[in-house]
Formats: C-alpha cells, sequence, structure tokens
C-alpha cells in the first residue's frame, strides 16, 4: 500500500509541492494501550544496532521506551498476561535522523538553479532569500513538518539564519538541535555574529535544543570560528565544510569564486600566506573541531584533513542529493567511514535538494546499506547527542516507524532503500529518556 500522498502524486503529477502535501499534514499518534505495555511484532524488526530480526518483536512500555527486542515468539513468552499485540507488518524501524537541513529555506523549494557549484547558488540564494516575507517562509516550514512526518522522521538538525516565520509549530515533535548560525569574514565583526546567534538561540524551537554553528570557514573569520567554539563548549556544534573546492581556494591561496562573492558584497577578508590551510585545518585551528561537532559535506577533502577529522571525532553529516544538484560529485563516505569518522545523513534544504526524505539521502550514498541505513538513524542520534534516538535497544526511546517496504528475498537495509519512499506509519514517537511525553 502507498501512502494516500503518493497516491495523488500519481494520479496527478502535475499537482504542485503545496497542493500535494498542504491537504495531509500526519501527526504521529503517541503509543497507545490499555496496559503499561505493548508488543509491536513485524516481518523484521530492524533494531541498527544489531542484525536485523526476522518475524521479531519489540516488548515497549507506553512512554515508548524499549524494554525487549528479539524474535516474536521469545518476547511473546516474555510480554506480561493479556498485553497487547500491534500487527506492523512488513518492517519496523527507529525513526529517522536527518541531522542537517535548513527548514526556513523550504520557501524555495526547486527554485534555484544547480549545476554551477556552491558560489553560484549562494549568489541566487542571497537574491531569492531577500524578499520572502513571515508569511512565505512559515508555510514552506509548515509543509516541510509536514513531510519530515510523512517519512518518518524524528529528529532533526536544523540550520537557522534567523529568517522570520521560522518558528516550528508548537506540536512539531521532532528532538534534535536547531543551530544558530553565526556568519562573518571581517575578523573585526567576531563578536557582534557571535551575539546575534546567540540572541536568536533564546527563541523557543519546540523540543529542539538551541545550539550554535558557524557558517563555513569560507564566510566567518577564524576569530568567529574560534569564538563559535568556545561558545559551544560540550554542547552540539555545526558547520559547512570543504562544500566546494572554491573554499579551500579561497583559503589556501585567497582568490577564486568565494573571494569573488565576497568583494562584490563588500568584504575585505584578509588573507595572509603563512596561515593559508585547507578548510578542515582551518577549522581544527579554531578548535571547532570535536566529538560534539558536526562537519557537514566534505567533499573535498585530502588525506591529512580525513585523519584530522578522524582524530578529533567528529561526525560526518554527508548530503549527497545536494552535492550532486550543486555540480559538485559525491563525498568520499567510504574513505571517511575506512578512517573511522563516523556518518551522519543531512537532506540539506529543500533550495537544493528535492526532499526531506533522509532514507533517499541514505540510497544516494555510495556505501553498503547497513552502514547508510545506520548514518541515516543511529548516526544522526550520536551526531546530535540525543542518546535516546536511533537504534531499538532497551531503555531507548527511539520511536518506532512501520515500513510497507517489500523485503523478499533481499537484506532488509537494501530493500528499504531501494524503496525510501514506502509508506510510513508511526507506532511511537521518539522521546528523550526521562521525559514522558515526547
Ligand atoms: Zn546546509
Amino acid at each position: 500500500m502507498r501512502t494516500t500522498r503518493e497516491n495523488r502524486r500519481g494520479a496527478e503529477p502535475t499537482q504542485s509541492r503545496a497542493e500535494r502535501l498542504s491537504a495531509e499534514t500526519p501527526r504521529p499518534p503517541r503509543l497507545r494501550g490499555s496496559l503499561p505495555f505493548v508488543v509491536v511484532e513485524a516481518r523484521w524488526v530492524l533494531p541498527i544496532a544489531a542484525p536485523p530480526i526476522k518475524d521479531g518483536a519489540i516488548l515497549v512500555d507506553s512512554t515508548g521506551e524499549i524494554v525487549q527486542v528479539g524474535k516474536r515468539d521469545e518476547v511473546r513468552r516474555a510480554a506480561p498476561a493479556g498485553v497487547e499485540r500491534i500487527d506492523a507488518g512488513e518492517l519496523v524501524h527507529p525513526a529517522l535522523v536527518n541531522a542537517h537541513l535548513h527548514l526556513e529555506l523550504s520557501a524555495l523549494a526547486g527554485a534555484l538553479a544547480g549545476g554551477r557549484g556552491l558560489v553560484a547558488w549562494v549568489r541566487e540564494l542571497i537574491a531569492r532569500r531577500a524578499p520572502l516575507d513571515a508569511k512565505a517562509v512559515a508555510h514552506g516550514v509548515a509543509l516541510a513538518v509536514s513531510e519530515l512526518l510523512s517519512c518518518g522522521t524524528g529528529a532533526l538538525g536544523d540550520t537557522a539564519s534567523g529568517l522570520a516565520g521560522n518558528e516550528l509549530p508548537e506540536d512539531a515533535p521532532f528532538l534534535g538541535a536547531r543551530f544558530h548560525e553565526a556568519l562573518g569574514a571581517k575578523p573585526e565583526d567576531w563578536e557582534k555574529a557571535l551575539a546575534s546567534a546567540r540572541d536568536r538561540a533564546r527563541a523557543p524551537s519546540g523540543n529542539l535544543r538551541a545550539a550554535l554553528a558557524a557558517h563555513a570557514p569560507a564566510t566567518c573569520s577564524e576569530e568567529l570560528l574560534a569564538a563559535v567554539a568556545s561558545a559551544s563548549a560540550g554542547e552540539p556544534v555545526s558547520v559547512h565544510l570543504a562544500e566546494d573546492p572554491a573554499e579551500r581556494r579561497l583559503l589556501v591561496s585567497g582568490d577564486g569564486a568565494w573571494a569573488e562573492l565576497l568583494r562584490e558584497r563588500g568584504i575585505a577578508r584578509p588573507f595572509s600566506p603563512e596561515r593559508a590551510a585547507s578548510p578542515v585545518r582551518v577549522a581544527a585551528r579554531a578548535g571547532l573541531l570535536g566529538p560534539r561537532t558536526l562537519a557537514v559535506h566534505l567533499l573535498d577533502v585530502d588525506d591529512d584533513d580525513v585523519r584530522e577529522l578522524a582524530a578529533s571525532g567528529a561526525s560526518a553529516v554527508l548530503c549527497p542529493r545536494s552535492n550532486r544538484f550543486l555540480g559538485l560529485g559525491a563525498p568520499p563516505a567510504s574513505k571517511l567511514a575506512a578512517a573511522g569518522v563516523p556518518l551522519a545523513l543531512g537532506t540539506d534544504s529543500l533550495a537544493s535538494s528535492p526532499s526531506l526524505n533522509v532514507l533517499e539521502e541514505a540510497a544516494a550514498l555510495a556505501i553498503d546499506p547497513v552502514s547508510a541505513l545506520r548514518a541515516a538513524t543511529l548516526g544522526g542520534a550520536r551526531a546530535l547527542g540525543e542518546q535516546s534516538l536511533g537504534a531499538f535497544v532497551p531503555g531507548a526511546r527511539p520511536g518506532i516507524v512501520a515500513r510497507d517496504a517489500v523485503v523478499g528475498a533481499r537484506r532488509p537495509e537494501a530493500a528499504l532503500l531501494e524503496q525510501p519512499r514506502a509508506s510510513a506509519r508511526w507506532i511511537a514517537l521518539p522521546s528523550r529518556a526521562g521525559s514522558v511525553s515526547p
């Protein structure tokens, strides 16, 4: 069975994205049951932190906390007498984690041209973003929330630059973080740029934790990168890093497409050859790389960069479909993983990505399906510091999503990534340990 959304898409291919989504705002239910426990059964249970379980089941309490995961018969035997059973169908997996997106840009879905690299895209973004009013931004956010829920997303790493209208609906159930972005290439402006991001971080954003981001080494002075790093000590922090070779060129030789764009905008960025370094090494020098860092993109990395990243413990948050749209190629996922860099996935914004479904992102990653699915769940949860999410393990509350993918004789992870738009149904919402309602 397909979602009604997909049925409509099939029946009326000319429907706009807004029309497709606005008629339907799914709201995942809280786990219901007359008893304190429920057994959720499926032909395949994907715990993520352990191999798939055929004819599996999960004993879960009424708060969504996982009590036991195993074969159906074992779990039935262990469950209290008379416990309610839910038949979840073909496959269940933990809620997805989209570790990098920009909800505020959702109104620009499909509006920008691709294939010309990052800097040309940014130039067009600046022009297209300027006339957006709060109403347009809010409408885009509402559609994005609907899309994220309908594809089974439970946590976000949302980056926000301060556009009005970007408030999350009060009942949006997402966990994760909203990264308030600092930007400023003039060294003398670092205090102002940091203060602006911190001010914005005071606004409520549902269940998302407030955090900081530095936009990128191309657009932030080293002073600002260092200030964001020290203001984020112990908290998740995000940075776009090595997305386009133009960033390396700016930092290594002081010229190229980024230098031109900064000049056009009247920003004199100082360049000193003795400080020349790759984007990754500039971020490392500023103290911005550590176990709580989300290093987003990492397209243009050399062997030294990969070693630096691996030593830092930072997560690589890869967004392969956005990279492809911009004409930048594919991130070196296997190389990063082989070096021990933890992988997470993001879709980036709808201004450079065709959807917010992180399973479609996983399917686009040139890496084995088991690792790709792990990046779309547990990898993202770890990157965002959400210890209770991403895997079916006792004590966690990762949310339970039933998916109508047809597994057949394939490995279930491979089958799932071949059908990333198979309909999703919420059985339990994710929540943080210690909180009863999400
Ligand atoms: Zn981004």
